[in-house]
């Protein structure tokens, strides 16, 4: 196994504060192994609140020497927020250095079977409060293999207030041995709570170039060169997506139907045609995503709860097994709704991503396309419509991005766009 950075695509200046933070991780266990470790011996068994530490004591963390509790990994999708907090984590837990990628620490944390790291990614459209209770409770134990308890929190912009609430108390008064690394898109307020965001160290993560995407698809998943350059350029810096696109040829027929969107805009009826074939692409998408971890789920939970029980007691159980039915149901659809937005929303960055190339043509600046195969396509319509006209589509589909997120019914906002396509 490489170094667990590896993956972390063109983020140099991250990857050099993140190896820094490690050392000096590894250093206050030294430290603290040297005076027999009085921060360990502090931390109290699981479901005790952390003792104050003061943060004076041998094996304290000292945010000057470049490690503290809790970090947040901001940048935009694909830029691999999650992917850096992993590797943070295992060179945390790396026992020869700081993420060798060799070491039980390194090797347990990247395989997500470390006991002492703890990933979480919601399902649906919010982490909740209780979700986020049982994890501080569980993050203040002793770490089982002597190092670091680290909680790592996917989307940390779709915690609830609650749980926000929850977990802000965690990074204020953190244990002494446990690490909350969280990923959010920024640090705007909608993103991140004001109050947690002053808490926590700032990882930002910038958009990959196409180059460095391209090179990782060829070294680590085999990808013909040409293939992982296209894909790389066409995914505009989403190292997954890229990935997809190389490898899935359903994810490439589904992006050709929507790069094939602009041409199809001849009038009133074909942009609300083409506005419902969007909007059904992306039910389809989601469906064909979430449909076999559904149907899993619910096996499991039906074969848990047993099935037609009688005598004392079966009554009870029943009515609690409704619930739990009930409770599974609700998680689904939220999934549901949630793979939804993400599939209408890959696809509005691939139609941003025609309408830029068609504005830099008409500008002529020297930069390569996003889709060299509509390339050709784009230059026309850079001269039918000018920098200007060019310039109004593309804040269309932006403006459409913009409604959906703040939560204007997805398929009122796509017929508003492919109106104002059409119109210009
Ligand atoms: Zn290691």
């Amino acid at each position: 196994m490489p170094d667990v950075f590896a993956d972390l695509v063109g983020q140099d200046e991250a990857v050099a504060e993140l190896r820094r933070a490690a050392g000096a991780a590894a250093a206050v266990l030294r430290a603290g192994a040297a005076d027999r470790a009085p921060a360990l011996i502090a931390a109290g068994p699981a479901g005790e609140a952390a003792p104050e530490t003061g943060g004076t004591e041998p094996g304290a963390l000292d945010p000057s020497t470049g490690m503290t509790h809790a970090w947040i990994f901001t940048g935009p999708p694909g830029s691999g927020r999650s992917v850096a907090a992993r590797a943070f984590a295992a060179a945390l837990q790396c026992t020869y250095g700081t993420g060798c990628g060799e070491c039980p620490g390194c090797h347990t944390t990247m395989g997500g079977t470390n006991a002492d790291v703890r990933m979480v990614v919601p399902e649906g459209l919010s982490i909740g409060v209780g979700e986020m209770r049982a994890l501080v409770l569980r993050a203040a134990s002793t770490p089982s293999g002597g190092r670091w308890q680290v909680v790592v929190i996917e989307d940390a912009d779709r915690l609830t207030e609650a749980a926000g609430n929850a977990l802000l108390k965690a990074i204020e008064e953190p244990p002494p041995r446990t690490v909350f690394l969280l990923c959010a898109p920024s640090t705007h307020p909608d993103d991140i709570s004001v109050t947690i965001r002053s808490r926590c160290r700032v990882v930002p993560l910038r958009q990959p170039p196409a180059a460095a995407v391209a090179e990782v698809l060829v070294r680590r998943d085999g990808i013909a060169p040409d293939v992982a350059q296209w894909a790389a350029a066409a995914a505009q810096g989403h190292v997954g997506r890229a990935r997809r696109l190389a490898r899935d040829p359903e994810a490439r027929k589904r992006r050709e139907a929507v790069l094939a969107v602009p041409r199809r805009l001849t009038g009133v009826g074909a942009a609300f045609d083409a506005a419902s074939a969007l909007i059904e692409a992306a039910e389809a998408e989601a469906e064909a995503s979430v449909s076999e971890a559904d149907a899993t789920e619910r096996a499991a939970l039906e074969t848990a709860l047993g099935a037609g029980g009688t005598g004392r007691g079966a009554a009870g159980a029943m009515r609690g097994a409704a619930g739990q039915l009930k409770e599974l149901e609700k998680r689904q659809k939220s999934r549901a709704t949630r793979a939804q937005r993400d599939a209408l929303d890959r696809a509005l960055v691939d139609l941003a991503g025609f309408y830029r190339d068609a504005l830099t043509m008409a500008l002529r600046a020297p930069v390569d396309p996003v889709h060299t195969d509509t390339a050709a396509l784009a230059g026309a319509g850079a001269q039918k419509w000018d920098a200007e006209g060019s310039l109004r589509r593309l804040e269309a589909v932006l403006a459409c991005r913009a409604a959906i997120e703040a939560n204007v019914k997805p398929r009122i906002a796509v017929e508003a766009m492919m109106l104002a396509l059409w119109k210009g």
